[in-house]
């Protein structure tokens, strides 16, 4: 019955530590979202006690008939949110996900079409250290130079030469949307599979802000914790009865052991989240805030710098910077944001000149603000302190003034206020 405050001290301090930065900067990382407080508790709960192996009404161990009616509200929620017909909500992370729906489909030595991670692609989407670049031959396709969209002409002409057995479209750094018809079109020429992971614009497409991937593909992925807003973990959808079968069996005991219900518990919570109308209206928060901030950057005065956007805009919730002009890297451009208190991640471009470990951009999302209430005025103020930030006549002194900046912002916004309450902080 001790408190954690009682029996860790040290843990409790650190995560202290974290609700204050959390509530004190601003973050824009763009797969990092904000749970609701309820999601939180629901994973915080009992339910963490709980083995469960097995599925709803067939489960390896017993006591298993609240888990039962938890996971399936999960898979109901999940079905409607995105029409689908079959849905898993065990896995315990997107990688897992992508793992379980590579283990249904494929077999070892099997090859696979994914984005190119130096182009925006996710690691198990075929990077060479990654499982799924070590069980599959991959083939990656890029973005054309041209316009640095996805090249569908060569997705096509990969594909007519390879014959992979999978095709995967998806992204964790690209700014616009995917033609899941054409991906469809093409896979079918050589009577692949077609995978879509969704993780990063999940919340888009639950709210009808983004094509649905869910008629095209043969299976889809995602995350939970991005766009989605809830608890870290992943989850599979398919309308194929016999894919479905696959993706349960290889999710567990394929993949997986016991599911971790407190977090299912939480996904079941933001998927009702997910499925009310203040959610779609944060969703179009989202997207005009990444509007607004990547017209910002467009700018002359910041194109003076060498800054620029990829691709030219955005039709998502976040922006892919361009330093490749700039005397300024993304390791150098993500330290000034962090230095007056906004938090994103630097990120190669595609044709980077520079290494993997400084890269030439940086990704800046806007879910997690949208989250916390900010509408077009704040991100209005909020691309003004990055363009400030990132122009070439960033000092000290602007660093003091912009750093006020947002600390005004995060007060307009408070970030969990019944937590500052109950700790006493
Ligand atoms: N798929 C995509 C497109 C992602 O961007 C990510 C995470 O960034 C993942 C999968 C993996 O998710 P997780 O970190 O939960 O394993």
């Amino acid at each position: 019955t001790a408190s954690l405050a009682d029996l860790d001290p040290e843990v409790r301090a650190q995560i202290d530590a974290e609700l204050s930065r959390q509530q004190n900067t601003l973050e824009m990382i763009a797969s990092e979202n904000f749970a609701p407080a309820a999601v939180m508790e629901a994973q915080g709960s009992v339910l963490t006690n709980k083995y469960a192996e097995g599925y709803p009404g067939r489960r390896y161990y017993g006591g298993c008939e609240h888990v039962d009616v938890i996971e399936q509200l999960a898979i109901d929620r999940l079905k409607a949110l995105f029409s689908a017909e079959y849905a898993n909500v065990q896995p315990h992370s997107g990688a897992q996900a992508n793992a379980a729906a590579m283990f249904a489909l494929l077999e070892p030595g099997d090859t696979i079409l994914g984005l190119s991670l130096a182009h925006g692609g996710h690691l198990t989407h075929g990077m060479k250290i990654n499982f799924s670049g070590r069980l599959y031959q991959v083939v990656p396709y890029e973005v054309s130079r041209e316009d640095f969209l996805i090249d569908m002409a060569e997705v096509e002409r990969l594909t007519l030469e390879h014959r992979p057995k999978l095709i995967v479209a998806g992204w964790s750094a690209y700014p616009r949307q995917l033609d899941f018809a054409e991906f469809r079109r093409i896979a079918d020429l050589v009577g692949a599979r077609l995978m879509v992971d969704m993780a990063h614009f999940a919340g888009l497409v639950a709210t009808g802000l983004h094509p649905n991937p869910v008629p095209f593909a043969d299976v889809v992925t995602s995350t939970t914790h991005k766009t989605l807003g809830g608890p870290r973990g992943g989850v599979i959808l398919t309308n194929d009865p016999a894919i479905a079968k696959k993706i349960n069996s290889s999710v567990f005991p394929g993949q997986q052991g016991g599911p971790l219900e407190h977090v299912i518990a939480g996904k079941a919570v933001a998927f009702k989240v997910a499925a009310e109308p203040e959610f779609r209206e944060r969703q179009e928060r989202t997207l005009r805030g990444a509007r607004i901030i990547a017209e910002r950057l467009l700018a002359d005065d910041v194109a003076a710098a060498g800054v620029s956007v990829v691709s030219g805009g955005t039709d998502v919730h976040l922006v892919l910077v361009d330093l490749r002009d700039s005397e300024l890297n993304g390791q150098d451009g993500e330290d000034r944001l962090h230095r007056i208190g906004i938090t994103v991640n630097r990120n190669a471009v595609p044709f980077d000149p520079r290494p993997p470990m400084v890269s030439s951009g940086l990704r800046i999302g806007t879910p997690a603000l949208a989250t916390r209430g900010f509408g077009d005025t704040d991100f209005h103020e909020v691309a003004e302190i990055i363009a400030a930030a990132l122009k070439d006549d960033f000092t000290e002194e602007t660093a003091d003034a912009l750093r006020a900046r947002v600390t005004n912002l995060a007060e307009k916004h408070p970030l969990y206020p019944h937590l500052l309450e109950s700790n006493g902080a």
